[in-house]
């Protein structure tokens, strides 16, 4: 008997996870052998970990158990770390065995960039990945801890440095805005020992943003008592802090969080693909160039706007677009079809400042501030984890609780 084509997805984030949900759907059981390759047992909500890393969402809501949402009696499931992608021999080695494939599905994530800043890899934490994130939820209380605990208490051990003050940092910042209160009373110490400082290279915290948003977002963060330093270049990191700008002036800290890049998992350079800035120029349906059963979805991929010439932002949204279209295309190439090409329909992008704040844009460009965008954004939150897992999931990890 002829064997099922074996078609292996690397990584289940929310390309990972989507695309193994629509081929679940649209092929036959019989038609090819699915193959779900992750670190974890669990998928965590990438855009959900500013709130595991400020500690103001219970950690676990932002994991799911793969098991739950993917049937193992129709997918099958390897909890194991991929080491390397061998193209030419349609091979994936991982920690503790190997896999060969028909087709395969990149779907690994991104990993940080810290652009070479001195000292950065040493002394920041980065909300990279689920144990990253929760590693500085503990920290920071820690330092709180220790701050009471300590005959001779060091004030600045109290300060939270967000280096980067793009989406993820002004998002992490709206969140310590709301958890550092928390914290104070929990110590008891004043808010006022507490700094919370964004510094951001460009002119203004999040570059690429409209304006009147940037304005906005800039305004509740500092009346809620964060510090926001535009147009100041970080020049190293150390044990202590940053230092930063032309006078070299140290600003100190207990906590250091490095938000500012991400570039495609180093994985990608150490399998021998031809990348752009650390990602895979995709073809127009998603394939690797020069590899036809390779597709690269996500943050590992870099994929062209045609009409403006640049490349479309990583994000979620694209990413779970990313992986309609390469279910389609699987199935199209099982049944001796045309592929079809990866078209971005934006639907918007609303960033949260914390729990009830927020700003952003949806569909034709209609601005969202305050508590509508922040509705706004646990909509979109909620809807993925339906997409996902129907209506048990959302009951289960939701954030807009029904009853
Ligand atoms: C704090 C934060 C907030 C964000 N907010 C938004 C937002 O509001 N809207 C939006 O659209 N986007 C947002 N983004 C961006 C968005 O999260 C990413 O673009 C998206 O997660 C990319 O999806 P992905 O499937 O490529 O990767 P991921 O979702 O990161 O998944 C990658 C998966 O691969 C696994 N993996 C990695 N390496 C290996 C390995 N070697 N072996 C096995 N498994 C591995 C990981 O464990 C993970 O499960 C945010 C990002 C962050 C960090």
């Amino acid at each position: 008997m002829e064997s099922k084509p074996r078609i292996v997805i690397l990584g289940a984030g929310y390309a990972g996870m989507m695309t193994t949900k629509k081929l679940m759907k649209k092929l036959g059981k019989e038609e090819a052998e699915i193959v779900l390759v992750n670190k974890h047992n669990y998928h965590y909500q990438t855009t959900w970990l500013h709130e595991v890393a400020a500690g103001t969402i219970n950690q676990n809501q932002a994991r799911i158990m793969i098991s739950d949402v993917i049937s193992p009696n129709r997918v099958r499931l390897i909890y194991d770390t991929v080491k390397e992608i061998i193209p030419d021999e349609s091979r994936v080695v991982l920690e503790n065995s190997e896999l060969t494939y028909d087709y395969l599905v990149v779907s690994l994530g991104f990993e940080t960039n810290t652009f070479g800043i001195k000292g950065m890899d040493e002394y920041a934490f980065f909300i990279e990945d689920f144990e990253s994130s929760r590693l500085i939820r503990e920290h920071i209380e820690y330092q709180f801890a220790k701050f009471k605990y300590d005959p001779n208490p060091d004030v600045t051990s109290l300060a939270i440095l967000v280096g980067g003050g793009g989406f993820t940092g002004i998002e992490f910042v709206g969140e310590l805005v709301e958890k550092v209160p928390q914290l104070c009373r929990k110590y008891d110490i004043d808010r006022g020992q507490v700094k919370i400082i964004a510094v951001e290279a460009a002119p203004t915290v999040l570059p690429g943003f409209d304006t009147d948003l940037v304005n906005y977002a800039r305004k509740s963060l500092q009346e809620r008592g964060a510090e926001i330093r535009e147009a100041t270049k970080i020049q190293e990191c150390t044990e202590e802090g940053f230092i930063v700008g032309d006078d070299n002036e140290l600003i100190k800290a207990g906590t250091i969080v490095w938000t500012g890049g991400v570039t495609g998992n180093s994985l990608l350079a150490k399998s021998g693909f031809e990348l752009t800035k650390g990602k895979v120029t995709v073809n127009q349906d998603l394939r690797a160039p020069g590899f036809e059963n390779i597709f690269i979805l996500g943050d590992c991929a870099w994929v062209m706007n045609k009409e403006t010439g640049r490349p479309y932002p990583p994000t979620g949204q694209a990413a779970m677009q990313h992986a309609a279209t390469c279910a389609n295309n699987i199935h199209a190439l099982l049944h001796h079809e045309p592929l079809e090409e990866f078209i971005f329909h934006d639907k918007g992008t609303v960033a949260s400042l914390g729990i009830t704040d927020g700003m952003g844009t949806i569909l034709s460009g209609t601005k969202l501030y305050g508590k509508t965008a922040a509705a706004m954004k646990k909509v979109v939150d909620d809807r993925y984890l339906f997409l996902l897992g129907g209506p048990k999931l959302f009951l289960k990890k939701g954030k807009i609780r029904p009853f």
